[in-house]
């Protein structure tokens, strides 16, 4: 497996692999199951598997959350390698973001609702780094995790509106025993919140908007959101805030779309 760190590296790196497919799996590292989900689904339909790993400044909402956010690089390769990644591209901020960079991308209407409204600019984050990720591995096929409803509908209108070359492939959500969505922000949560945050694939798992809403506000968590969201499949999605930690997820209403 070959670490890259800078765009030039990583283009030099892929120039003689064109010949086959190449798939990229974009991750902010702290790797689980879920991500390896989306690995294996990539090395499975590839010839070569680029994974990222960019903890993005831009689609955080504070320098905190920035700061907080679970990093471990050495073991997140370690993964990658046993998950048969081919190239990592693991760059700087600066190599993503040099002085001067001005330009971004806004999915105007899927990117302002739900997680928008309580994550101001968070899409428009995702909606560029995706996009300057495509632009610099130009792979065939992108990957996402279903987790992420509303990220895959924003890469979905962002490769659709801007003819993008590019084939988007969706997991599954991975979730623990117990049945709590994989998330690196999980590390955070303790015993107790843990705990607590179970509500959240219970409530989730009634399907029912009303029903979800008053089992989480009856079990004292703070709420941000319930709602169905239009996506492509419909969802019942979710955002709480368990202590100080923000969990989201959803569960389809129809079967799932694998693009
Ligand atoms: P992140 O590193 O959190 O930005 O996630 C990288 C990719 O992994 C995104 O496409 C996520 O939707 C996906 N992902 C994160 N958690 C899960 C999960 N539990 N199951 C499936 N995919 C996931």
């Amino acid at each position: 497996m070959k670490v890259t760190r800078t765009i030039e590296d990583v283009r030099v790196a892929l120039d003689p692999l064109r010949v086959g497919t190449i798939g990229l799996v974009p991750t902010m590292g702290s790797l689980h199951d879920g991500h390896r989900a989306l690995l294996a689904r990539a090395r499975e339909e590839n010839d070569t598997v680029v994974m990222s790993l960019f903890v993005n400044p831009s689609q955080f909402g504070s320098e905190n959350d920035l700061i907080e956010y679970p990093r471990n690089e050495r073991r997140d390769f370690e993964i990658a390698a046993e998950a048969g990644v081919d190239v990592v591209f693991a760059p700087s901020r600066g190599e993503m973001y040099p002085p001067g960079f001005q330009t971004s991308v806004e999915i105007e209407e899927l990117g302002s609702i739900l997680e928008g409204v309580h994550r101001h600019d968070h899409f428009r984050g995702v909606a560029t780094v995706c996009l300057k990720l495509f632009t610099i591995v130009r792979p065939h096929k992108v990957y996402f995790g279903q987790k992420d409803a509303q990220q895959v509908a924003v890469i979905r209108c962002l490769i659709d509106d801007l003819n993008l070359e590019v084939e988007l492939r969706v997991v599954s959500t991975v979730r623990d025993g117990d049945g709590l969505a994989l998330s690196s922000r999980n590390v955070l949560l303790s015993p107790v919140e843990r705990q607590l945050a179970l509500t959240l694939p219970r409530a989730l798992g009634t399907r029912d908007r009303d029903q979800a809403l008053r089992l989480l506000e009856d079990a004292g968590i703070t709420v941000d959101y319930v709602e169905i969201a239009p996506f492509d499949p419909p969802v019942l999605a979710a955002a709480i805030r368990v202590g100080p930690t923000r969990l989201i997820d959803n569960v389809p209403l129809k079967p799932e779309a694998t693009r």
